[in-house]
């Protein structure tokens, strides 16, 4: 199976993907995680990559294609994947539409997450991420057993510097013009399914098991 998860910063998308990935048994793949692992470990990708994140930009497409493009040729891809933060822009979604009709297939659902522009900066103000196993939290909505500890890992949460209010509204800027967009694109495609992100977070999760199917 092959799902695409859209939805603002802060919708819920990688809260989702995780969930999706566990019972489906598809990787979860984050281009945001696959940035912010890089920028921790200073490679040249993530110097380069830092540069627009930080500035709640996106990074350029060839970017992030090219990386993409790399994992997707992991041998743990061969029965689909749960993409979490791309595609991003039309060329985006057309350079992977490309890679896969070469390869006589296409994606099964692009799942938009819906939350108005109201309730993300709350959500993205009071989320806490784990840098090293990816994890993340919400201070009231979705918190951890022992304050600012990463329940699976047991890494220090942090608040990432582009979850910052000022960042936060540059972000969703960029989401409305570039990223929209796509539900047009792939409502287009007839692949595009809906779900209300204001839910809990298990209810949001059962409307797209309804959607997935069991
Ligand atoms: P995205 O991947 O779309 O940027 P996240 O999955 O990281 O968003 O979720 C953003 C924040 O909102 C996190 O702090 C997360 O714990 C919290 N969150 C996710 N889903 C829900 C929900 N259904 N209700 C309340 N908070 C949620
Ligand atoms: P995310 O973790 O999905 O919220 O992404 C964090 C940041 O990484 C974004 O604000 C962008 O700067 C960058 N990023 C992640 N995915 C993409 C993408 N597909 N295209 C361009 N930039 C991306």
């Amino acid at each position: 199976m092959k799902v695409i998860m859209l939805g603002a910063p802060g919708a819920g998308k990688g809260t989702q993907a995780k969930k999706i990935a566990d019972k489906y048994q598809i990787p979860h793949i984050s281009t945001g995680d696959i940035f912010r692992a890089n920028i921790k470990n200073g490679t040249e990708l993530g110097t380069k990559a830092k540069a627009y994140m930080d500035q709640g930009l996106l990074v350029p497409d060839e970017l992030t294609l090219e990386l993409i493009m790399d994992r997707f040729k992991e041998p743990d891809c061969k029965n689909g994947y749960v993409l979490d933060g791309f595609p991003r822009t039309i060329p985006q979604a057309e350079a992977l539409t490309r890679a896969l009709e070469e390869q006589g297939e296409s994606i099964d659902y692009a799942v938009n997450v819906e939350v108005p522009d109201e309730n993300i900066i709350s959500r993205m103000s009071g989320r806490r991420a784990c840098l090293s196993c990816g994890a993340t939290y919400h201070i009231v909505h979705i918190p951890t057993k022992v304050e600012g500890v990463c329940d699976r890992c047991g890494e220090k949460l942090v608040l990432r510097d582009d979850d910052r209010p000022e960042t936060v509204e540059k972000r969703l800027g960029v989401y409305h013009s570039q990223t929209q967009p796509l539900i047009e694109y792939y409502t287009s495609q007839g692949k595009l399914a809906e779900v209300d992100g204001t839910q809990e977070m298990e209810a949001v999760f059962e409307a797209i098991v309804k959607i997935l199917g069991a």
